[in-house]
């Protein structure tokens, strides 16, 4: 048997030939000593950018006393930042994961677990919407729905019903009796910035009330600051029963967390969930060094400042070369790019120009700058993408 010429890793990712070795806030630094424009943060997780100081600090104080404890026992760094999400947030309780998919899984748990201590053990179904994306486990891939990321993979997990999205009609009609929850993101990410508008989101909690069904946003994408509050939701005023959190809540080490109102979580008793590394020193340690910077005076201020200096210098670029560009959207400093070419041409045209950036549905480059990127920075990235779009376009400049 020969494996000379096969590549030790899985081949599940297409990856760009590009090696990173260290990073400076929102600049990557490659092995060659080229530079990185990074609008991309490791897809919404660097949150502070690169090796910021604080956090780096943390990290390496923490480093030296305590890497890991069971939950068996007592974890001091769990309970202060569980206090502090919840007394910034609608939750009472906090179950911390390791990633996004993690925290929907508890989510989705802690949904079916409400109606079953309520004598309803057949409400076990929850509603989706079309362009989700909610991870990769078996259960949050037949949550997504998708056949892309379903095939192959036997049997879809059951108890996951999608509907159009926005279509407030298919959502009333795929309630039934085996209803627990309804489950959405409040801007799709992967599915290409599709925001829910606030009248929605009111709607369905309204639906949700009125059915008994529990609402759980994953916010996994969306929450930590990246739309210029501390979650999506904020916006619209509508506050969810259960949420999913993670990517930009450890900005960089791995950390997710379901949140839950007293109520929803009244079934997740002792023993009935779990997790090894889950809520580790380390995490919960960076994790309160990223609110120690997040939920500091001006800081949403300083997200949403970015983000309309962004719109505004894009809607000039995309005046001038509507052949490449067509809209702008998302919220905040989650900023999609409809494109009129295919994105996958922006995406390797801004690599060209030294600018990271993420693909998403639906023909959208997705724009994820760590939220502490500066107003040059912001100009740098609008000259940077100014340049391939004349690239780009057909018309003379
Ligand atoms: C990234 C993402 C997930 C999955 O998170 P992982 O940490 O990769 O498991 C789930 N939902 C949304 C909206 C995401 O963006």
């Amino acid at each position: 048997m020969t494996t000379a010429n096969v590549h030790p890793l899985y081949d599940t990712y297409n990856r760009a030939a590009l090696r990173f070795e260290r990073g400076e806030g929102v600049w990557l630094i490659t092995e060659d000593g080229e530079r990185y424009l990074d609008f991309a943060a490791g897809i919404a997780v660097n949150a502070l950018g690169h090796s910021h100081p604080h956090l780096v600090k943390t990290l390496q104080d923490q480093a030296a006393k305590l890497w890991h404890l069971s939950n068996v026992y007592e974890v001091p760094g769990q309970e202060r930042l569980g206090q502090r999400l919840v007394d910034n947030t609608f939750a009472d309780k906090v179950f911390f994961t390791n990633s996004g998919a993690e925290a929907l899984e508890c989510a989705i748990k802690t949904a079916r677990r409400y109606h079953f201590v309520n004598g309803q053990p057949e409400r076990y179904r929850v509603v989706t919407f079309e362009g989700a994306f909610h991870g990769r486990t078996l259960a949050t891939i037949a949550a997504t729905g998708q056949a892309k990321y379903l095939e192959g993979f036997g049997p879809k997990v059951d108890g996951f019903d999608q509907v159009p999205f926005g279509d407030e009609a298919a959502l009333r009609a795929a309630i039934t009796p085996e209803t627990a929850a309804v489950l959405l993101e409040p801007v799709q990410g992967e599915g290409g910035l599709r925001s829910f508008s606030t009248e929605f989101l009111r709607l369905i909690r309204q639906i949700c009330d009125e059915n008994g069904l529990l609402l759980i946003l994953d916010e996994v994408q969306t929450g930590v600051g990246r739309t210029g509050k501390f979650y999506a939701h904020e916006w619209a005023g509508v506050t969810p029963d259960l949420m999913a959190t993670a990517k930009g809540i450890g900005g960089g080490f791995p950390m997710g967390a379901c949140l839950a109102t007293a109520e929803a979580a009244k079934g997740m008793v002792a023993g009935v969930h779990g997790t090894t590394y889950g809520g580790n020193p380390l995490a919960m340690a960076v994790g309160e060094a990223v609110l120690d910077v997040m939920l500091a005076d001006g800081f949403f201020d300083h997200v949403n400042e970015m983000a309309s200096q962004f719109r505004q210098g894009m809607a000039s670029i995309i005046d001038r070369y509507p052949d490449v560009f067509t809209e702008v959207r998302g919220k905040g400093l989650m900023i999609g790019l409809k494109c009129a070419v295919p994105n996958g041409d922006v995406i390797t045209g801004l690599r060209a120009e030294k600018m990271l950036s993420v693909g998403a549905g639906d023909n959208v480059v997705r724009l994820l700058p760590p939220l502490t990127v500066t107003a040059d920075d912001m100009r740098e990235a609008l000259n940077r993408i100014e340049k391939v779009a004349a690239k780009l376009s057909k018309a003379p400049a």
